[in-house]
């Protein structure tokens, strides 16, 4: 029997591509703001990889990784479905920002599994999750950070998972192949661990990590060939598709890492490389007054590496620096 994939205003049959909108809230300017889904419904049976990109507005390299995989993946080959919602948090993205200006909520990490009669954000989480729960079986949320960094994907570390799912989510991390996968528990996430999309989908039973593929709020063919290849590793893996996943021969699993904020606000001149060994002691930034002059040298806590840094200058007492990988092993 032929199965239609059903999102939103997308009505896809078996063997297609199609596209539609999902409702997201309307605006005191009687603006109605939807999120566009598009769909690939492959020839064959198998499972459904949910897609979604952008979730915080300026993180915009997953819409290229979407754009790309949309183009590129033919029904006729696919087992299984990819629904892709590259444009998740349209009024964030309009307005170039993480947070929606509507509500100032982050959708990606607050907002899960969102609220009918919540604020904007809570509501637009509302649905799209109710149609991830009925759609998904795996889900990949695509970011990208704000800083200078490595790629790298996150999955979550809960006691409110079933084994299962945290094997499963262990294994698409891996899979997807950035070169360093981070371990993110309550304790070492720099984020709010609950109310995150994919936190929201594991307790659901739908196994969900986070890919942060580097790009700074530009969108490089670089850091999107790394998402590319990760969601065609993903969709091997799942056996969505045919072929060997290419996975660097070396993985880091980082289980600690560690933010560093600014004690001082002025001028800040990083010194480290994202990627790179770092010493103890050694020099991460300065930051420097109106006069070029040092007012805090900070320096790592411990033998490191950095995932990301910040590299714009103006840096307030309270802003982050850099992300720290501070305890991790290598993946046989
Ligand atoms: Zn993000």
């Amino acid at each position: 029997m032929k199965k239609n994939v059903n999102i939103g205003t997308a009505s896809v049959d078996q063997g297609q591509k199609g596209k539609g909108l999902i409702p997201a809230g309307e605006l005191a300017g009687r603006l109605a703001v939807t999120t566009p889904v598009l769909v690939i419904n492959g020839a064959k049976e198998g499972p459904t990889l949910w897609i979604n990109a952008a979730i915080q507005g300026d993180e915009v390299t997953g819409i290229e990784v979407a754009r790309q995989v949309f183009e590129t993946v033919e029904p006729r080959n696919l087992l299984g479905s990819i629904v892709l919602t590259p444009l998740s948090n349209i009024t964030a993205f309009c307005s170039r920002s993480q947070n929606s200006p509507i509500d100032g909520l982050d959708l990606a990490y607050h907002c899960f599994p969102g609220n009918p009669n919540g604020k904007f954000s809570e509501r637009t989480a509302y649905t799209l999750f109710n149609l991830i729960k009925t759609n998904a079986d795996y889900l990949i949320d695509l970011h990208c950070t704000t800083t200078d960094s490595i790629p790298y994907t996150n999955f979550s570390v809960s006691s409110t998972f079933k084994p299962e799912i945290s094997q499963a989510i262990k294994e698409m991390a891996k899979a997807f192949g950035a070169g360093t996968i981070c371990q993110i528990s309550s304790q070492t996430a720099t984020r709010g661990f609950e109310g995150s999309l994919d936190v929201v989908c594991c307790q659901e039973g739908i196994p969900a990590i986070m890919g942060e593929l580097g790009g700074r709020r530009l969108v490089s063919r670089h850091h999107a060939s790394i998402g590319v290849r990760g969601i065609f590793n993903l969709m091997k893996s799942l056996e969505m598709m045919q072929g060997k996943p290419e996975i660097p021969e070396k993985q880091l699993l980082v289980t600690d890492r560690s933010a560093i904020y600014a004690n001082r606000g002025g001028i800040l001149y990083t010194e480290i490389e994202p990627g790179k060994m770092t010493s103890k002691n050694t020099i991460i930034a300065r930051i420097q007054n109106e006069f070029f002059e040092d007012i805090e040298i900070v320096r790592a806590p411990e033998n490191c590496f950095a995932l990301g840094v910040d590299l714009y200058p103006a840096v307030n007492m309270g802003d982050r620096i850099c992300i720290l990988a501070t305890k991790w092993k290598e993946l046989t």
